[in-house]
């Protein structure tokens, strides 16, 4: 007699992530991964048989907030052992590629570590740990491993604006930056991989995909031919796709930033008009000590054919202020190219050293209180510029994709072209479509606006004759 499948006892996940997108797309994969072990995901760590920390290297003191955090976790887990309970604790991303066997040497309340290149090998590593395995530390490096065999998205409604990993790891070797060493060389995922998998996105609901990358515009997937396909051949086929509306793509390196990529802002209406292109510092001594691989001057020249090809992008950047050897001059030079380029967003931090990066071991340390000056003066006129291009979008008319509630009651909000928050009046059924809106005001951080007519956006199809 043929017997019934296996149903696999309900679990509950709990998923903590740090950092950046490209952490929130991974732990979206890995919650989907361990679906068919019968994991469903909770807010409620207390409530959960397995706890996953997706960690991230880039900020200050990363590992050591993982470590105050396990902490938690281990209270939480003597808790639960208490009332007869098991807990799986698991630490994932860069910080686990980092530090590896020592997250479980300094916290054995640790059961798996895991690096970002191998996702895939969770539902393992997990039915490893629940059966007894001790000392599970999975850091490997190929990503071509992981997107190979991590399981297609499951079926059912997705947002309305959706990430895609296209490429991770990064052969820059900043001279600040973990990710070369967390995140391994670069790899771009097969045309035909992405194209299936926003395909499969648009059927359930998704509207806007923004291609995720550490340095996503090196993209250079090779399809069946042996051909490598650039970012903007990839955009070019995805915008095909008739439910998506918009197309984005983050976070870019100027040195990659070809004229096919920059032709693409005038010539594809689904892409959106905003670019996150970093410059970390506007000195070129700076610079060259970062060695970041190009110039002001390269940079400026960028800005320039970008703003040609789209009269209206936005313009985000990243800015790091107290660079080791970073003197008053060169940070007046960073003062000055953004006062120039009137970003509509950015995104500044202090120096600080990542162990194992080369600029850590620089003697040249800047002061923390130059720093902490410098940090304001700077954000004080980003913060400016940012205003100053909201405000000129009040009277404009912008579609607006609306993905959740709005602030207050009766409200729902969403996102501009150029990324900016918007609110307005209306019913909760706008949520993941595309309305015009009105642009009212701009507050501190978002538009409000009122919808231009009700329910006229999207008609209901009607069935063929
Ligand atoms: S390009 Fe970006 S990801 Fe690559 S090393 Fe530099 S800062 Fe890090």
């Amino acid at each position: 007699m043929a017997q019934a499948p296996h149903k696999p006892s309900p679990k509950k996940l709990h998923i903590k992530t740090f950092g950046c997108q490209m952490n929130a797309y991974d732990s979206e994969r890995m919650a989907e991964a361990l679906q068919p072990a019968g994991y469903s995901l909770t807010d409620d760590a207390e409530d959960a048989d397995l706890v996953i920390l997706n960690t991230c290297h880039i900020r200050e003191k990363a590992a050591e907030k993982v470590y105050s955090e396990l902490g938690r976790v281990r209270l939480a887990k003597a808790r639960r052992h208490h009332e007869g309970r098991d807990t799986l604790v698991a630490v994932a991303g860069c910080v686990a590629q980092a530090e590896g066997r020592e997250i479980i040497a300094r916290a054995p309340v640790v059961d798996i570590v895991v690096g970002p290149q191998s996702y895939h090998r969770l539902a393992d590593l997990v039915a490893e740990a629940a059966r007894g395995g001790k000392d599970l530390v999975e850091t490997e490096f190929p990503a071509k491993d992981k997107f190979a065999h991590l399981p297609e998205r499951p079926k059912g409604k997705v947002q309305a604006s959706a990430f895609v990993t296209v490429q991770e790891g990064c052969d820059k070797f900043c001279t600040f930056c973990v990710v070369p060493y967390t995140r391994g060389a670069e790899f771009s995922r097969a045309p035909s991989e992405i194209v299936a998998e926003v395909e499969r996105l648009a059927l359930r609901g998704a509207h806007e995909i923004t291609l995720l990358g550490q340095n996503v515009n090196a993209y250079h997937g090779m399809d069946e031919d042996g051909l490598n396909w650039s970012l903007a051949k990839l955009l070019r086929r995805l915008a095909e796709i008739p439910e998506i509306d918009r197309l984005r793509y983050t976070t870019s390196h100027p040195r990659d930033m070809d004229d096919g990529l920059i032709a693409l802002f005038a010539e594809e209406a689904k892409l959106m008009p905003y670019l996150h292109l970093p410059f970390q510092a506007g000195s070129d001594r700076i610079l060259a000590a970062m060695n970041r691989k190009h110039t002001i001057a390269e940079y400026e020249e960028l800005i320039g054919k970008v703003r040609q090809a789209r009269p209206d992008i936005a313009l985000s950047t990243d800015i790091i202020v107290g660079f080791p050897g970073e003197t008053d001059a060169d940070f007046e030079e960073t003062l000055a190219l953004a006062a120039r380029t009137r970003f509509a967003q950015a995104f500044s931090f202090k120096y600080s050293a990542r162990p194992g990066t080369p600029a850590a071991k620089l003697d040249n340390q800047v002061p923390e209180a130059a720093k902490r000056e410098r940090l304001a003066a700077l954000q004080s006129l980003l913060d400016q510029a940012r205003h100053a291009f909201d405000r000129a979008t009040i009277g404009r008319r912008l579609d607006v994709l609306f993905e959740g509630k709005g602030r207050k009651p009766g409200q729902v909000a969403g996102r501009s072209p150029y990324l900016q928050a918007v609110h307005v009046e209306g019913p909760q059924e706008l949520i993941g479509e595309i309305a015009e809106v009105d642009i009212l005001a701009a507050g501190p951080n978002s538009l409000t606006g009122v919808i231009k007519s009700e329910f006229a956006w999207r008609e209901p199809v009607q069935a063929a004759v």
